[in-house]
């Protein structure tokens, strides 16, 4: 797809200009309005308000959809900026906005002249309404399209300038060096729990270029934890899964994902889901689906890294487990461990399981308390860290001199002196001597010789579930 490239100078008449690159290296630093061609990539802005309508094409294959023969699709058309901008794709079923034609040229006009009076005799075929209207010239190549936008049939028809989705290399052009965008693109990474940290963990993974999710949780998005969540409030009532996915496509429409709106804890089905991904990121929020991750991930032999935060996020933690090399969840997470930290709740279904049922629901009530996302985020990053190396671990790039930073399997970190840190000591940021807060600590952890999970599958006696 033709992607746009501008340079831009400041004029006497203060107005921004743009160039298109192809003329500012070809044609001698021609701007758009003397260029000819029919190529869409040129930009003309005035301080403050665009000259031209902008038409973003929001899919990168809508150009191929157009070119098929015998093509009867649905459009989806939204403006934006004072209608200075218009968002259009392809949708499935029925069409939100059916304001939109297009006609295939096996030669677009060359005259603008003439293309102007084809996309007028397009849009008055049209029903004539006060809603947005948009006509599409489509040439045989991937980016010969002209677009022409009104926002009712009393308005002027405007060329627009087209911006199209790019393609995969170009989509990632700015992570070279550190990642090629080829590295991930292959990785498949599952996401258990898309709560404020998961969520986060997920879109940053995608950023980052890992091609392939199945993102799991059984929750919708509710209103008291829109203000620490990736998601906001456009996503209110709707299931975590699909409101993650979407924000993942925003920015990969490349990627591959799989929702599943189920409980982890269902073994079987957590089974086949697990199958055939590289890592699993276990962000849920109680301590028997990781248990339950934990034995699935060392029968499945995946790499899972578990993160969570403590009481109002005063602090967090991350465990890496390779299986069967290092200490696996149970090894570290014992009895005494897991009472001794205490866990962030931030809704009453997930209190109430953590809590025997002789404590009241007003009781169970009073223990939600939340922490900030400001302070959720450095754990999420962690993890996010952690899982880059993993998923790179063996292939050429920049990240690689991270293997050896992080051969710990445990890590902790404190937001607060309050709770496990209380008893840090107040100048504690200003030494290096002592504990503080906002650092990361690292510990090695060993492998428990009695260890309930990773000891018995390596002995090849089946896990528990196993057997289910
Ligand atoms: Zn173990």
């Amino acid at each position: 797809m033709n992607i746009l490239y501008y340079k831009s100078y400041f004029s006497e008449k203060k107005n921004f200009q743009f160039h298109c690159l192809k003329c500012f290296f070809f044609n001698s630093k021609q701007l758009f309005s003397d260029c000819g061609l029919p190529s869409l990539s040129h930009y003309s802005v005035q301080m403050g308000s665009c000259k031209q309508p902008v038409v973003s094409i929001l899919q990168p294959d809508f150009v191929a959809k157009l070119q098929k023969k015998d093509c009867k699709p649905n459009f989806s058309i939204k403006t934006f900026d004072n209608e200075d901008v218009f968002h259009v794709r392809i949708v499935e079923g029925a069409a939100s906005n059916n304001q939109v034609t297009f006609k295939l040229f096996e030669n677009l006009p060359d005259d603008k002249d003439k293309a102007d009076k084809i996309a007028a005799e397009m849009i008055s075929s049209l029903d004539q309404s006060d809603t947005l209207q948009a006509a599409f010239l489509v040439g045989p190549k991937e980016e010969q399209v002209l677009a022409y936008v009104t926002i009712s049939s009393s308005e002027p028809l405007r060329r627009a300038i087209v911006l199209c989705q790019p393609s995969k290399s170009l989509l990632y052009s700015r992570s070279k060096g550190i990642l090629e965008s080829k590295v991930l693109e292959n990785c498949k990474v599952a996401v258990v729990g898309l709560g404020s940290g998961g969520s986060h963990v997920a879109i940053e993974l995608a950023k980052a270029g890992v091609g392939n999710f199945v993102l799991v949780d059984f929750d919708r998005i509710e209103l008291n934890n829109i203000i620490r969540h990736v998601c906001g409030l456009s996503d209110l009532g709707r299931l975590k899964t699909d409101a993650i996915r979407e924000r993942i496509l925003d920015k990969n429409p490349f990627a591959n994902i799989v929702c599943r709106n189920t409980n982890i804890n269902n073994i079987q089905e957590a089974r086949e889901m697990f199958k055939g991904c590289d890592l699993i990121i276990a962000a849920t929020d109680n301590i028997r689906s990781r248990l339950n991750i934990n034995d699935l991930s060392l029968e499945l032999n995946i790499t899972t890294i578990y993160g969570k935060c403590s009481a109002r996020a005063a602090g967090g933690e991350v465990l890496r487990v390779r299986p069967h090399d290092g200490p696996c969840f149970c090894c570290v997470y014992t009895q005494a461990m897991v009472e001794a930290s205490t866990e962030e709740m931030t809704n009453f279904r997930q209190a109430r399981e953590a809590n025997p049922i002789y404590v009241s629901d007003s009781e169970v009530e009073a223990m939600i308390q939340v922490g900030l996302s400001s302070d959720i985020l450095p754990i999420s990053n962690m993890i996010v860290k952690i899982a880059l190396v993993e998923l790179t671990k063996g292939k050429k790039s920049g990240l690689s001199g991270l293997e050896q930073d992080f051969q710990a399997a445990y890590y902790t970190w404190a937001n607060r002196r309050e709770q496990l840190y209380a008893g840090f000591p107040v100048d504690g940021f200003l030494r290096f001597d002592q504990p503080s807060i906002l650092r990361w600590y690292s510990s090695q952890m060993e492998r428990k010789a009695d260890c309930k999970s990773c000891q018995e599958i390596e002995d090849g006696n089946a896990s528990f579930f196993s057997k289910q």
